[in-house]
């Protein structure tokens, strides 16, 4: 089973993560090799989803959670770059439909997990259910569940199912890296603002994100509680500092390069039969006349 590589952004499994401990703005690396480096993570990227692709075993979730503005697309844009669209999907979870909410609170993530062989990513996800659910549980009423509601319980039950699910991809080959881009309260202030600014960010802007905004606090306790319930071996959550984009992005395609690399992904190997019949057909290709 995949086992997370280290990091010193790796969120530890034993739940002692403490979200006013995690750096929102991360130790610089300099700005003078950025580019260089970029370029060397993308190829090594592009080199080991062709590897993926082609052994057909494992696939790979990436899980993208934040706040409002922390750069959720554009960090998503940056490390698939360059990578082959073919190999790769890219699903945003907005608020539920009907359809969805007549399913279980997973249903709607489930079905649109990778295959084997390649790349998705989660723009938001179910963790969803454990966050803004959670910070509004007014939204509760509109999930048609059986029975007495019991807020006492209902998180750590979901974060169980999570958890549950999660190990069950894992065991069956799903290679899960969950992100979650911790940006500070004020930085966060000055994007939007900038938004508000911009003619052409303008259309990003939207009050609700505003209206989140006053319930920060919850929403840290929320993600204190789902990455400490959630991160494991087997489906790591990494608290990676949001406030330099740049930062961010090179410590995510590191990451995730890290981790491909971790599971030692290679080439399928012909069979014997293969190799027979390789031969015969070298044999055929190269005694053609015309
Ligand atoms: P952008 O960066 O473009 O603003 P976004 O991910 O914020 O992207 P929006 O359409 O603005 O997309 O917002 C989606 C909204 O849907 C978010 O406020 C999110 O909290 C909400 N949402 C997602 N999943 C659920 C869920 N399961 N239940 C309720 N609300 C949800
Ligand atoms: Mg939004």
């Amino acid at each position: 089973m995949f086992d997370a590589p280290k990091s010193p952004y790796l969120v530890p499994f034993d739940g002692s993560f403490s979200i006013s401990d995690a750096s929102t703005s991360g130790v610089s690396d300099g700005h003078r090799h950025r580019g260089k480096h970029r370029k060397l993570a993308r190829n090594k990227l592009q080199q080991l989803q062709r590897v993926l692709a082609a052994g057909d075993r494992h696939a790979v979730l990436l899980v993208f959670q934040a706040m409002d503005a922390a750069g959720k697309d554009s960090t998503i844009r940056a490390v698939m770059q360059g990578i082959d669209p073919s190999g790769c999907q890219v699903y945003s979870f907005k608020r539920p439909s009907n359809l969805e909410l007549d399913h279980d609170f997973l249903w709607r993530t489930s079905f649109r997990l990778p295959q084997r062989g390649r790349i998705g990513i989660f723009n938001r996800s179910h963790y969803e259910e454990v966050l803004v659910v959670r910070v509004h549980p007014q939204i509760l009423a509109s999930q048609k569940l059986p029975g007495e509601l019991k807020l006492e319980t209902i998180w750590d039950d979901r974060l169980k199912s999570i958890r549950d699910q999660e190990e069950h991809l894992a065991r069956n080959g799903t290679v899960i890296i969950k992100f979650w881009l911790n940006v500070s309260k004020d930085e966060q202030k000055r994007r939007l603002l900038a938004r508000l600014d911009d003619p052409k960010k303008l259309w990003k802007f939207e009050p609700g994100d505003i209206v989140e905004r006053r319930h920060w606090d919850a929403y840290m306790t929320a993600y204190e509680d789902a990455l400490n319930a959630t991160s494991r071996p087997w489906a790591p959550w990494y608290a990676i500092p949001a406030d330099d984009k740049d930062y961010m992005r090179a410590r995510v395609a590191e990451i995730i390069t890290n981790s491909l690399e971790s599971i030692g992904l290679s080439y399928p190997q012909p069979s014997e039969e293969d190799l027979v019949e390789f031969a015969a057909s070298r044999a055929e290709l190269e005694s053609e006349t015309d």
